[in-house]
């Protein structure tokens, strides 16, 4: 017997052309090849009468050769095939193209499966290009459920199903990891039995059983990660804190709290004065106002002696939450330092000597905080913000720089409810639903190239009147191939033919960061009327004088990622509004997009989201921390979430700590999984 880490070119008919078309697929080994599953399958197991085939509707038909195969030469690269073949019903023509090997393998006399689509003319009905083999040869493809694989060029179907049959034929497919009682509670197909099953069902019925148990499988073991995060959790301990007092803090507010912002501020200190350590999401939508509930906890913590670190995904937002959350703590008595990877050298060393040293209560950075070099001397409590961007492992590797810390994260996309159960199954939920008082929604337009002249105008009246204006190219610099308005030409397109009055600045991820702080804190001060940029400013980032948000080729953004950047303007008292350019004609994205103008409900628009484009993509696939679920859909399937999500935390209560074979295939996989979702962030 071969292993399942054997590579694949142990197989016959693997050389390194194949194996390279496989490793086109990720498929080096016999175990990826075994769980590469097919995308959907053929029911090819009736056969019928060439009389009853149906015009364009493929079909299995046994029928004789009734002539020899004639190949033509038509031209250059192009050859045909003809032959007639018939049962006791009708006769059919065959044609082939390209495929002079037919006329070998079609015998005169001699009868074959074959399956294919009829195409009708006035002249009677012709086959293009069937694919057939012998009734004597065992179902390969024809006379079977056919399962159909993803391909890469080079790489056939057929060829594919060949080489899987191989490796399933040599070598054992992965061991079970799922306990025998939860098999049997769920009436979920044992292991061994699904890989058979998937890669050769004898119904399309028996397919999706074992289709239905790898969705099981993988809810299972992403549920089975976060329970065991939990219940490590569990065994821990905080010290209460004892100073909740928070007046200081709200009289140095230039704002009273939003309703909601106090009931999530007094959940957090109730969770503080528990004994075990705190464990909670704040979520809210853009503008919501987690950045002051993310304060008042560091502001506590610090008050009980605790260190704070709260990361964030950009640098920018690091600097700018750095900017206004010193500015309201320090005067309180709360030591403020900042830690990026855009600081020099020096100032690293600076504050980490600082937070080792306990001479700060509070770091704001990026995953610089991750480092090895970073060292708390108490880091009691750790906050993400934005924290979709995050990976559940980069999570937990801040939390082990800390004895048992608490936990607080913060999420402005809103995350429909499936979602949030799966990505944050393990936390407590504070809602932030209710936005500071004086917000006016943001009004939003989508139009095409003929009104420029108009948005051109509008935004010279609101730069008049002393506001700003971001406008989001989709792309950096121009490609030729992709013929979208990118940043950097666009921002010189408008510095020199529309906007020559205008102080225009431009911001994108390929800056060095800290080129990209300069160019933010100088927008937020002021400085430039007009900020094109790229979505690195996607996230978080606060200036409440902008007014008018424009993006240009909105329909090459998702729903969601369009919202958030909605979201940069309305945060003042003014009327903020949002312009969407798009050239593109798709009546679906056009509506779409037009239904994003119309509502500023970012759970529906998540939603809708999610709906259109699936989990693996919800917020961009690198962004949502989430792992790429293979099989698993995460709208369609959540009832069998549910499911594996009440088998998993059962079985981690009861039976966690085991160390059997079994469940240490399972921590593996976990392991596997989350490793794949870490390295999220940008
Ligand atoms: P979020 O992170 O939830 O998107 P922020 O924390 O950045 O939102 O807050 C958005 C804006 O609202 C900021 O300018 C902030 O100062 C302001 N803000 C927050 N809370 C209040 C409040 N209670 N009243 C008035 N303005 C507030
Ligand atoms: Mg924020």
């Amino acid at each position: 017997m071969a292993k399942l880490t054997d590579p694949v070119t142990i197989l016959r008919g693997v050389g390194p052309a194949r194996a390279k078309q496989l490793a086109q697929l990720n498929i080096q080994t016999l175990g990826d090849l075994i769980c590469h599953f097919p995308r959907g399958y053929e029911d090819r197991t009736q056969l019928v009468q060439i009389q009853d085939l149906q015009p364009d509707i493929p079909a299995c038909f046994r029928a004789m050769v009734l002539s020899v195969p004639r190949t033509s030469h038509i031209r250059k690269g192009l050859d045909i095939t003809r032959v007639q073949v018939g049962d006791t019903t009708a006769r059919l023509n065959l044609t082939f193209f390209n495929q002079n090997f037919v006329s070998d393998n079609l015998l005169y006399g001699h009868e074959y499966i074959f399956y294919g689509a009829v195409s009708g003319d006035f002249i009677g009905y012709s086959m293009n290009t069937p694919v057939f083999e012998s009734p004597d040869s065992p179902p390969l493809t024809t006379r079977r459920i056919l399962p159909v694989y993803p391909l890469t060029a080079g790489l056939a179907n057929a060829a594919m199903l060949r080489l899987i049959q191989q490796a399933m034929a040599i070598c054992d497919p992965p061991a079970e990891i799922l306990p025998a009682p939860i098999l049997e509670q769920y009436q979920i197909l044992p292991a061994a039995q699904t890989y058979r099953v998937i890669h050769a069902p004898g119904s399309l019925a028996e397919a999706e059983q074992a289709k239905r148990r790898m969705i099981f499988e993988e809810f299972f073991v992403f549920s089975a990660g976060l329970a065991l995060l939990r219940a490590a959790q569990a065994g821990k301990k905080a010290v209460p804190y004892a100073n909740l007092t928070l007046t200081p803090f709200t009289q140095a507010l230039p704002f009273s709290l939003t309703g909601a912002q106090r009931r999530a501020i007094g959940e957090i200190a109730a969770d503080f004065q528990k004994g075990v350590p705190m464990n909670r999401l704040v979520q809210g939508d853009v503008g919501s106002g987690k950045t002051m509930v993310a304060a008042a906890a560091a502001y506590l913590a610090g008050k009980n002696g605790d260190q704070t670190a709260l990361m964030v995904p950009t640098e920018i937002l690091a600097e700018q939450h750095y900017a206004s959350i010193s500015k309201l703590l320090v005067p309180l008595g709360i030591r403020v330092g900042l830690l990026t990877g855009a600081m020099r050298t020096g100032e690293k060393r600076l504050a980490r000597e600082n937070l080792a040293s306990g001479q700060l209560d509070l770091v704001i950075g990026t995953h610089a905080l991750l480092s090895q070099t970073t060292v708390f001397s108490n880091l009691g409590l750790v906050i993400t913000d934005e924290q979709h961007r995050f990976g559940v492992a980069q999570r937990a590797a801040l939390l082990g720089k800390g004895q048992d810390p608490h936990l607080l994260v913060m999420s402005a996309t809103p995350i429909p409810r499936t979602l949030a159960l799966l990505m944050y199954g393990d936390l407590e939920v504070s809602i932030l639903d209710e936005l500071p008082p004086g917000r006016q929604s943001v009004q939003s337009f989508l139009v095409s190239e003929f009104m420029r002249p108009r948005i051109n105008a509008f935004i010279r009246k609101q730069a008049a009147l002393g506001h700003q204006c971001y406008i989001v190219c989709p792309a950096v610099a121009d490609n030729p191939e992709q013929n979208l308005k990118a940043a950097e030409t666009w921002a010189d397109t408008l510095r020199r033919t529309v906007f020559p009055e205008l102080r225009i600045s431009l911001l994108h991820g390929q800056m060095k960061g800290a080129e990209k702080e300069a160019v933010m804190a100088s927008f937020a001060r002021g400085e430039s009327d007009i900020l094109v940029a790229t979505t690195v400013i996607e996230v978080g980032v606060d200036v409440p004088n902008a007014t008018v948000m424009v993006i240009e080729d909105a329909d090459r953004f998702g729903l969601s990622q369009l919202h958030q950047l909605r979201g940069r303007v309305g945060r003042g008292k003014e009327q903020s509004y949002c312009v969407l350019f798009t050239r593109n004609r798709n009546p679906q994205t056009l509506s779409r997009l037009k239904a994003l103008c119309k509502t500023a409900d970012g759970f529906r628009i998540a939603e809708e989201d999610l709906k259109i484009r699936g989990p693996g993509d919800f917020f961009g696939a690198r962004q949502s921390g989430l792992p790429a679920f293979r099989v698993a859909n995460l709208s369609s399937d959540l009832e069998l979430l549910q499911q594996a999500q009440q088998a998993a935390s059962s079985w981690i209560d009861c039976h966690g700590a085991e160390m059997t074979p079994q469940a240490q295939a399972l921590r593996s996989r976990i392991k596997a999984l989350f490793d794949r979702a870490q390295g999220t962030m940008n």
